[in-house]
């Protein structure tokens, strides 16, 4: 069973207003659920929007991450107060979460994403972590939300930089669905790779004017959001479990079991682990393509103020075992890494990732 895309989607500068009276239909007591403190204005009218529809409403905040504990207590709340849906609005940890309860108590969901930071309020996977923010695992769901309601303006208030981080993520799902998947053959997943790369094209072309273009250039920005949040989604939904990720997510995954003071957001840490990906594709693919890819996305990726090395992402790869510790989760079993047409074992890890750090130092 394959799970494309939600079943109906809203988009645009009055989204949320057009979806109010299809959401009264399908729900008379929801759950809403967000996490941080600057989206709490948003979640308030929400809150009363959904009110004035005369809506049971209740809302909960997670407390720390898409992790067991929280999703237990949320679970708890909904029992509690007999929530027939549940509303998540907020980046992609919240959607996550949202959409994983949901599916565990079999209550429809909706996705309202408040950034442009993911693809998550599309897509039929949760990513579970640890309170403390390490990656755990993805589960696969039974499908994609109910609703997504894409409003622009809710995405206006989002700080730039989660649309940088948005445009990361979003630019690595042609760097990995084509190396993993370009050899199987089946139209649908080729044809996800072929969007996969324009969608790539369009972020290389307008990305930096809509991170910088204070809504100016008003195409440019829609274009960008909805790439990174909803064709992104649609990628991985025509694509499948076949339409993978690769190098890229599985760093990210271990760079996550590094506890650092300052939280990074996803598509920052999957950026850095695409660059070494495409040194890995260099180094053991003989892939000539990848310095010139790898120059290419610098340079965008400088613009956007993205981070470009671990150690800016607040880690030192040298001290505390950190090269050995990310190398080895890595490389784990059932990493995605291994999804790759080319063996890797730790040890190229530890040598792309030492000669990467090293030759940022002296630059
Ligand atoms: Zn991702």
């Amino acid at each position: 069973m394959q799970s494309i895309s939600p079943e109906t989607i809203f988009r645009g500068i009055s989204a949320w207003q057009k979806s109010l009276p299809h959401i009264s239909k399908l729900t008379k007591s929801p759950l809403i659920l967000g996490r941080g403190i600057h989206t709490n204005n948003l979640r308030n009218k929400i809150f009363n929007d959904l009110k004035n529809q005369n809506l049971n409403v209740n809302s909960a905040n997670l407390k720390f991450d898409c992790c067991y504990e929280d999703i237990s207590r949320i679970k708890n709340i909904i029992l509690t107060n007999n929530n027939d849906s549940l509303i998540a609005a907020g980046g992609g940890k919240v959607l996550d979460a949202g959409k994983y309860i949901a599916d565990c108590l079999n209550i429809p969901c909706i996705t309202v994403p408040l950034s442009a930071s993911t693809c998550a309020g599309w897509t039929s996977l949760s990513n579970i972590y640890t309170k403390n923010g390490q990656f755990i695992k993805d589960v696969a769901l039974r499908s994609c939300p109910k609703i997504l309601v894409y409003d622009h303006k809710f995405i206006q208030t989002a700080p730039s930089r989660t649309l940088a981080s948005g445009i990361a993520d979003a630019l690595a799902k042609w760097y990995e669905s084509s190396i993993t998947s370009s050899t199987i053959d089946d139209g649908l997943v080729q044809q996800a790779i072929q969007i996969s790369r324009v969608l790539r094209d369009q972020l290389l072309i307008d990305g930096e004017k809509a991170f910088k273009g204070e809504f100016e250039n008003k195409s440019s920005w829609r274009n960008v959001i909805e790439a990174c949040g909803l064709t992104a989604g649609l990628v991985g939904g025509i694509g499948g479990e076949k339409c993978r990720t690769a190098a890229a997510h599985a760093i990210h995954n271990a760079i996550t079991q590094i506890i650092t003071p300052n939280k990074f957001l996803h598509g920052e840490i999957v950026g850095v682990g695409l660059l070494l990906q495409l040194r890995l594709e260099e180094m053991k693919n003989n892939n000539k393509l990848a310095d010139q890819s790898t120059k290419q996305l610098l340079v965008l990726m400088k613009e956007l103020n993205l981070p470009t090395t671990i150690a800016e992402l607040g880690i030192n790869v040298f001290e505390n075992n950190n090269l050995e510790k990310i190398a080895n989760f890595t490389c784990r079993d059932k990493s995605e890494i291994h999804f790759l047409p080319f063996e890797i074992n730790k040890w190229d890890l530890i040598e792309v990732i030492s000669n990467f750090e090293q030759q940022k130092i002296k630059t």
